[in-house]
C-alpha cells in the first residue's frame, strides 16, 4: 500500500495536498500529490512501498488542518460491473489480505460534492449487503466495534471507489469526516453551527461537562447576531457579547448576556474570571491571532476558539505563518498548552483554531 487518501472541502485541494506534502516530509516519508480541482479529495502517493501505513501511523490525524478524513488505500477498483460491484472489491481486498486489518465498522463515502451528493442514496443502499460479504469474508467483525480500524469505500464516481481503512485512534469519528449537526430553530445565526462543530471536534465529549461547564464565564468578540452566544448561553454559562451590531432579543432577555458596544481588539474583562474566549470577527487574520495571544498570555482567558478569515491567494502559507507566529509568541511567555486548527465543515474561507492553556496564567 503506498496511496493516503484524504477528504476535503471542494475547492481547498491544493492547501490539503500542500499540508501532507510539508508534513510528511517533516516525518521523512516523500512522495507526491495527486489532485483535481473541486473534486473533495486528494491522493497523497509515496515513493517507497510500505511508507503509506508508515505515513497514517506516524501523522497525528488532528495535525491536519485541511483533511476531513484519512485513510490508508488499499487499492482503487474502477468499472466495476452493474449487477456485481461487491466481487471486484472482495478482490482488492484479497490482494492485501495478509496486511489488511479486520476492521470494526464499514463507512461507504463519497466526496462532498454536487456530484457525490447524487452517490448518496446508492451509497446509502450498498452498504447493507456489502457489510454482509465483509463479515462473511472476515474483512469485518460480526458486531461493529468503535475500538477498531475503520472500513473505507469512497466513491468517486458511478462504478469507481477506493478501498482502505483508517484507525480509530487517529481518524475523524465522523462519517466524510462530517459531524452531522441539526440548526436549532431558535439560534439567531447559522453561524452557531460552526462553534458547535468546534466543540465537538476539539473537545472530547467525555469532558464536556467539566471544560464547557454551566456558570462559566466567557467573552465572544464579534458576537452579533448571536449565533456563537447562543452556544455558549445554552450551555449555562454567562457571556460578554462585543459587537457594535444587534443582539438577538431573545438572547438577552435570558439575563445571561452583556452586551458591550466597543472594539473587540480594544475590551478588556471588567473581572477577571473568564474561562472562555470566542471570536468570529471578520478581521485580517495576523490580528486575530496575536490578539488571541495577548488574551492568553494576559491570563484574561484559559481556553480559546477562534476563526482565522483566509486571505484570497496563499491561504495555505497564511495560516502556516499567523499559526507559527502565534506559537512561538505563547511559547515565549512561557505558556504550556494544546493547539488545532481544522477547516471545519461549517467553515468557508477560514479555519477554526483551539488552544487550551495548560499552565494558567495569573490574570493581569
Ligand atoms: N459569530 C456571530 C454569530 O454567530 O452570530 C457572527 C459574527 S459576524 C461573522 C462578525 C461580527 O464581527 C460582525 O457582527 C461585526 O460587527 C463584528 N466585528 C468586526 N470587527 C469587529 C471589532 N473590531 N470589534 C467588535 N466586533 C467586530
Amino acid at each position: 500500500m503506498n496511496q493516503v487518501l484524504l477528504y476535503c472541502r471542494p475547492g481547498f485541494e491544493k492547501e490539503c495536498a500542500g499540508e501532507i506534502q510539508t508534513k510528511a516530509t517533516d516525518v521523512e516519508i516523500y512522495g507526491f500529490p495527486r489532485t483535481k480541482s473541486n473534486s473533495g479529495y486528494v491522493i497523497f502517493e509515496c515513493y517507497q512501498p510500505g511508507d503509506a501505513e508508515k505515513l497514517v501511523k506516524k501523522l497525528p490525524f488532528s495535525s491536519l488542518i485541511f483533511a476531513r478524513q484519512m485513510v490508508l488505500v488499499a487499492g482503487q477498483v474502477t468499472d466495476m460491473p452493474v449487477g456485481d460491484r461487491i466481487s471486484p472489491l472482495l478482490a482488492a481486498l484479497a490482494e492485501y489480505s495478509g496486511e489488511f486489518p479486520r476492521c470494526g465498522d464499514i463507512r461507504v463515502e463519497m466526496p462532498d460534492t454536487n456530484d457525490g451528493k447524487e452517490l448518496s442514496k446508492f451509497c446509502r443502499k450498498f452498504t447493507v449487503p456489502l457489510r454482509q460479504a465483509l463479515r462473511k469474508q472476515g474483512y469485518l467483525f460480526t458486531k461493529d466495534n468503535a475500538k477498531k480500524p475503520v472500513l473505507h469505500v469512497f466513491f468517486t464516481a458511478p462504478g469507481e471507489c477506493y478501498v482502505g481503512y483508517s484507525s480509530s485512534d487517529n481518524n475523524s469519528d465522523f462519517f466524510m469526516g462530517i459531524p452531522r449537526l441539526k440548526f436549532p430553530a431558535d439560534a439567531p445565526s447559522r453561524s452557531t453551527l460552526k462553534l458547535e462543530e468546534a466543540f465537538h471536534v476539539f473537545i472530547p465529549r467525555e469532558e464536556w461537562d467539566e471544560r464547557l461547564a454551566s456558570g462559566m464565564w466567557a467573552v465572544d468578540l464579534g458576537a452579533c447576531p448571536g449565533g456563537w452566544t447562543y452556544q455558549l448561553v445554552q450551555r449555562s454559562m454567562f457571556v460578554h457579547a462585543i459587537d457594535n451590531g444587534q443582539m438577538a432579543d431573545s438572547l438577552m432577555e435570558t439575563g445571561q448576556v452583556k452586551h458591550h458596544e466597543v472594539d473587540g481588539f480594544k475590551f478588556e474583562p471588567p473581572r477577571k474570571n473568564v474561562t472562555w474566549l470566542v471570536c468570529d470577527m471578520v478581521e485580517k487574520p495576523a490580528r486575530v491571532a496575536h490578539l488571541m495571544g495577548q488574551w492568553l498570555v494576559k491570563g484574561w482567558a484559559k481556553e480559546t476558539i477562534f476563526n482565522l478569515k483566509l486571505p484570497m491567494k496563499g491561504r495555505y502559507d497564511e495560516v502556516l505563518q499567523d499559526l507559527e507566529n502565534l506559537k512561538v509568541f505563547l511559547i515565549k511567555n512561557g505558556l504550556k498548552f494544546n493547539l488545532q486548527a481544522k477547516h471545519l465543515y461549517h467553515d468557508r474561507e477560514e479555519i477554526t483554531v483551539h488552544i487550551q492553556v495548560l499552565n494558567p496564567v495569573t490574570p493581569h
